[in-house]
């Protein structure tokens, strides 16, 4: 199917005006550019999931089971009895409509069912028809209707049209978490087999091989050994390369964007370069070779599986604790979910970094730091001797990812890192960053080209934050902690704001970073020329 994408002066023109017919009976429109291809039939095989099939969303006959309805109902209601806050989250919501501008799919494109508020309505209404007396009594009169075959239609292209972010929580009076809702929502619907490729491969493939990208044992290796002999290029220091090290202090898991596509695999030479100076006694694993756990998009069930591999490798490897990478979603299922559905992990030792000496309190119970925190700490301590002049050819700006930002607090401690690394950083807006961080628009699964006009809008809101501080400032880089941000952002800049890329947050540490032996470095680790240093600089 080919794709045409409107060009930028024209996405920018967004129509608010909603539809003649009212919310219930506007049928959805599958426009191309605005939804992402059906799960593979051998994905869902492969994972036991049911009713695997060829379909595709745009078709008029999904190939649903013949009880698809029963089977929805009979969900929604195991699930209401399990997870109070669902129900508390159909039942408290009062349309005060502080939600409603808060969702960068609705700011972006204008579909008032991009609307938070309104997204929910999708399930309460059904929710209110087999669930509450009203419902059941009046009906459409009272916000119920019905569960029809376009209906579920209509659940499919919105929740999946909502990348999980959060944002939308942060300004609701009663904390009603519109993400919950719609992981509810795709769980419903994987019920009958109703979900997206770009999920449940990378689901699929972390079973198979470790990872989303498929990618066998022996190519991580390799890959890893790759970084290696260009950090030696750029830097002349060889670093050792630990990969499935029985008795290693700390295992290390990461996202697979990180060893496997660019920017990603600077950020990764950040943490190998990071990790050698300081002599960490670390280790890479082949079988969690996945920091990613796209079982968040799928259901609470896959979210548990794919988490137990991380731990479970801890164990066979008789590891003291995790450190984790720049990863965004990994670090909301640890800090949020970890504890309930597979911990708490009693089998590790409290983290403490053998380097300063810190108690890591917050890790006590998940016994995994974030890289940022465990990085913070060693500049803090002094163990890091950082050179931020080697970063001066970038002006940068730094985008808070959703899941470290809103999911656990983590604002201060990447800007720390940064802060400490560079001499040319700024901020963007205050209501587009920390909690109130605007999506890179291709999270929870999002990030697939044929859902690429759907993107541009969900992402230009960030876009246009970055053009102001690019205007105002000249920044033209871009720092996240997340490789699916590292990865949507990229293209998201190249459609909205060109001149600007993206980089992890331990690139920018890694080109500071004064190593031991070290030659003196003329490039950075992209290869691009430092900018020179003045006389006074040089003395
Ligand atoms: S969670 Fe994010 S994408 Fe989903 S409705 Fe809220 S603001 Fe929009
Ligand atoms: S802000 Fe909360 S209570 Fe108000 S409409 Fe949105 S979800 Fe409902």
């Amino acid at each position: 199917m080919s794709i045409k994408i409107p060009k930028p002066e024209e996405m920018i023109r967004i129509s608010y005006k909603p539809p003649r017919t009212p919310w219930m009976d506007t049928p959805v429109d599958f426009r191309p550019g605005t939804w992402s291809y059906s799960g593979a039939a051998k994905n869902l095989i492969y994972l036991n999931l049911p009713n695997p099939r060829a379909w595709q969303p745009y078709e008029e006959d999904w190939k649903l089971p013949e009880n698809w309805k029963k089977i929805i109902i009979e969900g929604m209601r195991e699930r209401l009895d399990k997870y109070r806050s669902f129900r508390l989250f159909l039942d408290l919501c009062v349309r005060c409509g502080a939600c409603a501008d808060k969702c960068h799919f609705y700011i972006g494109g204008g579909d008032p069912k991009n609307m938070p508020v309104l997204r929910a309505e999708l399930l309460r209404s059904v929710y209110r028809r087999y669930f509450t007396e009203s419902g059941k009594r009046f009906g459409r009169l009272a916000g119920a209707r019905d569960l029809t075959v376009d209906v579920l239609k209509e659940w499919f292209y919105y929740f999946y049209q909502c990348t999980e972010c959060r944002r939308c929580s942060v300004y609701c009076p009663y904390g009603i978490d519109q993400a919950e809702i719609t992981i509810m929502g795709r769980e419903l619907l994987n019920l009958v087999g109703c979900n997206i490729n770009w999920v449940i491969e990378p689901v699929a493939n972390s079973y198979r091989t470790g990872n989303h990208l498929g990618i066998q044992p022996g190519g991580v290796k390799d890959m890893l050994e790759f970084l290696a002999d260009d950090i030696e290029e750029r830097t002349g220091v060889r670093v050792e390369v630990p990969i499935n090290k029985k008795g290693a202090d700390i295992l290390f898991i990461t996202p697979s964007g990180d060893y496997f596509a660019d920017p990603g695999t600077y950020t990764c030479m950040g943490y190998m370069m990071l990790f050698h100076e300081i002599g960490l006694n670390y280790t890479f694993s082949t079988y969690a070779s996945e920091g990613g756990n796209f079982g968040l998009f799928t259901s609470h069930e896959m979210v548990k599986r794919l988490n137990n591999k991380i731990y479970a490798e801890a164990k066979r490897l008789g590891v003291k604790w995790i450190i984790g990478g720049e990863c965004g979603h990994m670090w909301r299922v640890i800090h949020e979910y970890m504890d309930t559905m597979n911990g708490p992990a009693d089998f590790l030792e409290e983290p403490v970094s053998p380097i300063t000496g810190t108690l890591f309190e917050n890790a006590r119970s998940t016994k995994m730091v974030h890289i940022a925190e465990f990085t913070a700490d060693l500049i803090k301590h002094g163990k890091l001797k950082l050179d931020p002049a080697r970063n001066d050819h970038l002006r940068i700006t730094f985008h808070d990812s959703c899941n470290p930002a809103r999911g656990m607090g983590l604002f201060e401690e990447p800007r720390y890192v940064i802060k400490n690394s560079v001499r040319h950083f700024h901020e963007m807006p205050e209501d587009t960053i920390r909690e109130k961080t605007l999506c890179c628009g291709g999270g929870a699964g999002l990030g697939n080209d044929e859902n690429i006009e759907m993107r541009m809008r969900g992402g230009m809101p960030r876009a246009m934050a970055v053009k102001h501080v690019k205007e105002k400032h000249g920044v033209n880089r871009i720092a996240c902690m997340c490789a699916i941000d590292r990865s949507t952002l990229t293209s998201l800049m190249e459609y909205w704001v060109p001149g600007v890329t993206v980089t992890g947050v331990h690139e920018l540490l890694a080109n500071a970073l004064v190593m031991k032996g070290e030659k003196e470095r003329t490039t950075d680790l992209r290869g691009e020329p430092l900018k020179e240093k003045t006389d006074d600089e040089a003395l």
